[in-house]
């Protein structure tokens, strides 16, 4: 397989490359400290046709693919994560959700201002009891005349307190278990549409993740995404997809965890030399040198699959579990690498050691992506 990228490929990096250095890497611990969800950014974002790059031009999108989104996603993180996966959201759940499973009108309504960036998207499943186990979930949704009156609370919602438009989930028919679960599209500004709590967060401090919390909250008839019952299954696919753009934002923060390493053990000395020239600094930089391109190839395999339109579940779910782990072992050894001074503000793999544990966590944690795995290789093996 040929991983070779394009010469628009290599030019969208260097693009968002450089825009993430001079827009962006000023801000990262200014926003980090004061939890600033960067909204300012998004409207530059917007600009350079970040907000829907994987859609078709109709649909006000780039018209490029996963490909060039997980690079997109890269570069990003690799400045800064919480940008990135606010961006992951955006597109890959949000809107990838309404892309997946929305009516012709949908799209047009919906799907265009979210992709080019005039609207911003949250996705709803997570729930406070229904985590990993997102068939518990809990919202529901009943019919009354022409409108669906929802109520519940959702939690962890990234850009939840800033979307102006929410694919959430909701339990339609709780008879029918994970297939009485139907997705819904909800626009800022519905009576009993509201964003709750914004979390105090570990890493990531500059995304927003919020409650979302519906009170009899009536949208029309015709905002139901996709078939009344299939909101669950169709949820799947969209994280099949999203969890590409996750192991992009690993595979980002751990190169920038990595660079920053590479560059301090060169000016580091100890014992009358650059910490660079021993040996166990050495072979922490050769393996995580070689972990990072590892798991991006495994995130590049993902994406080409999804932009051949085949199936990415085993992809996904390997290139998400390896990226995630990869970039938590890599922002530790960079914390290592780093001394005393990884453990304070001013060195950049601080940052990176917090953020980078969302990626174990986020869509799907390390032990469901190997649950997700396995289900798929023994599915396989009894062909
Ligand atoms: C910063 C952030 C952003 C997020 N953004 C969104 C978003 O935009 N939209 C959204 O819907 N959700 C979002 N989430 C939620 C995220 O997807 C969930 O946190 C995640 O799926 C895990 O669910 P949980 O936190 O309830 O953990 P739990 O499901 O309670 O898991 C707790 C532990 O048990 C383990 N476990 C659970 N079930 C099994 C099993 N069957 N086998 C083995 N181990 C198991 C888990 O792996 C984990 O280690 C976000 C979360 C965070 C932290």
């Amino acid at each position: 397989m040929d991983f070779e990228l394009t010469e628009e490929q290599k030019e969208i990096k260097r693009t968002v490359r450089e825009f993430a250095e001079r827009e962006i890497r000023p801000h990262v611990m200014e926003w980090d400290e004061a939890q600033h969800f960067p909204r300012e950014i998004f409207p530059q974002l917007a600009q350079l046709g970040l907000m829907g790059v994987n859609f078709p031009a109709e649909y006000g999108g780039a018209g490029l693919g996963h490909t060039e989104l997980a690079l997109i996603i890269e570069e990003l993180a690799r400045v800064d994560g919480s940008v990135a996966i606010s961006l992951a959201a955006h597109n890959s759940l949000c809107a990838g959700h309404i892309e997946e499973a929305g009516t012709e009108e949908q799209k047009r309504k919906y799907l265009a201002p979210l992709a080019r960036g005039e609207k911003l998207g949250c996705w709803s499943l997570t729930e406070p009891q229904a985590g990993s186990d997102a068939s518990g979930t809990r919202t529901t949704a009943r019919l009354e005349g022409d409108f669906w009156v929802l109520n519940g609370s959702k939690t962890f919602t990234s850009n939840g307190t800033y979307a102006d438009i929410c694919v959430a989930m909701a339990m339609t028919d709780k008879t029918a278990h994970k297939h009485g679960i139907s997705a819904f599209i909800i626009e800022r500004g519905t009576p009993g549409f509201r964003s709750g709590k914004k979390e105090n967060k570990m890493g990531l401090r500059a995304s927003d993740t919020a409650e979302i919390i519906f009170e009899d909250c009536r949208i029309p008839k015709e905002n139901c995404l996709g078939k009344p019952g299939e909101g669950f299954i169709d949820s799947l696919k969209v994280l099949d997809k999203g969890r590409i753009s996750i192991a992009a934002l690993a595979v980002g923060m751990a190169q920038g965890a990595f660079e920053a390493s590479l560059h301090y053990a060169q000016l580091r000395r100890q014992f009358g030399k650059p910490i660079a020239e021993f040996e166990a600094i050495q072979w922490k930089l050769a393996d995580m040198g070689t972990e990072i391109e590892a798991a991006r190839l495994l995130t590049l395999r993902a994406a080409r699959h999804a932009d051949q339109n085949r199936r990415v579940t085993r992809e996904s779910a390997m290139a998400k579990l390896f990226a995630g782990e990869t970039a938590v072992k890599v922002a530790n050894e960079a914390v290592q690498i780093h001394g005393g001074y990884g453990f304070i503000k001013d060195y950049p793999v601080e940052k990176y050691y917090r953020d980078v544990k969302l990626c174990t966590i986020g869509e799907g944690t390390s032990e469901i992506q190997r649950l997700v795995i396995a289900r798929e290789l023994l599915r396989n093996a009894n062909l």
